[in-house]
């Protein structure tokens, strides 16, 4: 199968084993494991922050985050399909107790207006205050859509005008660096707390960290251990994270360029795609216009040996590139997703 399905769906590669078997490890919980003391190292470096703490998956790093900068009864203002919305579980709520406060907004990116209409300030008896604003980036339910900079910097200085602190889900806050052509801490750097994933397009099995101040950061690692995240000898898995910050960085931009070929490709034979929606490695498909269902759709593709999956959109599959998808799967899928879903030729 040519699995277009997720970014999570990569295996670790020969180089990225050899780490793994070599790795030097210890007890990570007494900070003596120096393969992920190492990796906190370089995740903090790299998203210009003071410190960063290696946790099992980017769920859990969104949720410490949380955790760490408001108090229960506070209310946290994101997109309304964001990922810490719509794919944790209500997460925020459990762990965190907070209000979540949904934004409606386009391709992800809300506005300084859309913050200023709708921060609460709270008061002793009756009303919760909004505490934080989180923001998604890349912004997967829009398709990995990018936020630029003067926009992200907008939001930064309405959140900090508004007393609220900053978390950015920076799952695949280096797609949006790629797709910018900048350092992921110019994007990362002026927020409270940053989450990371390993297991996207870094093409880790595991891993994510989360980065703050380090003030922050110690209540972050006794989260870490209340959440039953604290782990023994991580190292064996961290070292995928290192060897993936050395290796897998500078080629999220065959991703992208793969993307792009395989949305133009389906965009010239009729296929209903959105070209400016590919920003990064993400093309959605709307399978409304072609008269067909979401499950069927999916239903079809894997007969033609094509995984994609659903998103938040009713009509809307995506298909995403990541490590494991090479050129030839990209010109096999452009031939074959038309077929599947009997996408008739533009005139
Ligand atoms: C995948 C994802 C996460 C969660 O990552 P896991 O490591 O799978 O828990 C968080 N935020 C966004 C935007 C994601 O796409």
């Amino acid at each position: 199968m040519i699995d277009l399905r997720s970014d999570t769906k990569t295996k670790p590669s020969p180089g990225m084993r050899a780490a793994i078997a070599e790795a030097e490890v210890g007890d990570e919980q007494r900070r003596e494991d120096p393969t992920v003391n190492e990796l906190e190292r370089l995740a903090a470096e790299l998203l210009g922050q003071p410190e960063a703490v290696y946790v099992p998956t980017a769920t859990m790093a969104n949720e410490i985050a949380l955790r760490v900068l408001a108090e229960p009864g506070d209310e946290v203002l994101a997109e309304e399909n964001s990922h810490i919305f719509v794919s944790e579980l209500g997460g925020p709520a459990v762990f965190a107790g907070l209000m979540t406060r949904p934004l409606r907004c386009a391709n992800g990116r809300f506005t300084p207006e859309q913050l200023h209409e709708r921060v609460r300030q709270g008061d002793a008896t009756h009303t919760p205050a909004t505490r934080i604003v989180s923001v998604e980036n890349t912004h997967n339910a829009s398709g990995g859509r990018v936020w630029p900079l003067d926009e992200l910097r907008a939001i930064v200085g309405t959140g900090r005008e508004l007393g609220l602190s900053l978390h950015l889900d920076g799952a695949r806050v280096l797609n949006a660096a790629t797709a910018l052509g900048i350092s992921a801490a110019e994007i990362a750097q002026p927020f409270d707390t940053v989450a990371i994933c390993l297991s996207k397009g870094l093409g880790c099995p595991l891993g994510a960290l989360v980065a703050g101040s380090s003030e922050r950061m110690a209540k972050a690692r006794r989260l870490k251990h209340q959440f039953g995240g604290a782990m023994r000898q991580a190292g064996i898995v961290a070292a995928a994270g290192v060897y993936a910050f050395q290796h897998n960085v500078d080629r999220l931009a065959e991703d992208h360029a793969r993307a792009r070929r395989l949305a133009e490709g389906l965009y010239d034979v009729g296929v209903p795609v959105e070209l400016e929606q590919v920003e990064t490695n993400f093309v959605q498909i709307d399978v409304g216009p072609l008269g067909l269902g979401p499950e069927e759709a999916l239903e079809r593709l894997a007969q033609q040996g094509i995984g994609l999956s659903m998103t938040v959109h009713p009509t809307r599959l995506r298909a995403v590139t990541h490590l494991d998808i090479d050129d030839e799967d990209v010109e096999r899928a452009v031939e074959l997703i038309p077929r599947a879903l009997g996408a008739l030729a533009r005139a």
